[in-house]
């Protein structure tokens, strides 16, 4: 029998109940912080941080000023185009507790496993009837993996199905340490040409590649591509996606992901800009014949997923 550290802490930025789209069955997403990569797509621009931030929504702001007189860092101003300062923001809090329109929010909080597990738990009753569980997502789960081990564990020993949202990227023996645990993987492959993969997420391919493999032999696995007009939307692209995943064990979807500008909103509210902004939404319809090149290879499609 395992050890559960339910003492383990790790930073949660997010809890979605009822999803459908992330793993059999109804299951809650427990959203965790950090990522290596910093594709230029992602639509959760909050979770790549490690740590709690802030965000700062102008639409809800009515310019009452409460927040610049509470923060002693004097990180708030009119005259900054994001309102905040993040090199002088210590992400205590004050601002937000005084702003009445929810214009302030802090992304991420410290909790530990037995807190996570006691918010999952109002969702037994859904994991049971549906078959379904707790998918973790992010950022990158495998940046906490200490934490992200722990909460998979404490959910088997539940009885709740276990899935994983990731990028792949980290280090093998954290893999091995990681996916034990793991019922499903939704695993995203999103190029297999490394310059293109590097320009467009910030990191190279090798190492996700290489954990594909290991993971693929710890569960279950669907492969999921966003496709991204300028960088993998090809025939070329898919196919060579397709191609590796057919050598992987354990594999029996690909997911085409259409590119959506979701949360690009949000790059404001964290002081970026979003680089993608003249990029045009791709239609299912678009998608089609790169879903009948992965099927034509014996492997079920999905678009969206
Ligand atoms: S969180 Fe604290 S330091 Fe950051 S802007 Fe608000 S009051 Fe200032
Ligand atoms: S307290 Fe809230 S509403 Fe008032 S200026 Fe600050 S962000 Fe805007």
């Amino acid at each position: 029998m395992n050890t559960i550290d339910y003492e383990q802490k790790g930073v949660v930025f997010n809890m979605q109940r009822y999803s459908v789209h992330d793993g059999p069955g109804i299951r809650t997403i427990v959203f965790l912080k950090g990522c290596p990569l910093h594709c230029r797509w992602c639509s959760n621009p909050e979770s790549q941080r490690m740590l709690p931030n802030i965000m700062f929504e102008a639409a809800k702001c009515i310019g009452c000023g409460r927040c610049v007189q509470a923060c002693k860092n004097g990180a708030l101003s009119k005259q900054n185009r994001f309102f905040v300062d993040r090199t002088k923001c210590k992400t205590c809090g004050e601002c937000v507790a005084v702003c009445p329109t929810g214009a302030l929010t802090i992304k991420g909080k410290y909790m530990t496993v037995a807190e996570v597990v006691k918010e999952l738990k109002k969702d037994a009753g859904a994991f049971r009837r549906s078959a379904g569980g707790v998918t973790i997502s992010g950022g990158e789960g495998l940046v906490q993996h200490e934490f992200t081990t722990e909460i998979l564990k404490a959910c088997q020993a539940q009885g709740w199905s276990t899935a994983f949202e990731t990028t792949g990227y980290a280090d093998p023996k954290v893999s091995e340490e990681v996916f034990p645990y793991v019922n499903h993987t939704l695993l995203d492959i999103k190029s297999m040409n490394p310059t293109k993969h590097k320009e467009q997420t910030g990191v190279d391919n090798a190492l996700i590649l290489e954990n594909a493999r290991r993971i693929a032999e710890l569960s279950q696995v669907t492969v999921r591509v966003p496709v991204i007009p300028g960088f993998n939307y090809s025939e070329e692209d898919i196919r060579a996606i397709g191609e590796f995943a057919k050598t992987l064990p354990h594999v029996d979807t690909v997911h085409l992901l259409p590119y959506h500008a979701l949360g690009s909103n949000k790059y404001e509210m964290v002081g970026r800009t979003y680089e993608m902004e003249t990029l045009e939404n791709l239609k299912h319809s678009e998608v089609t014949g790169l879903a009948q090149i992965i099927t034509d290879m014996g492997l079920s499609c999905v678009i969206g997923g």
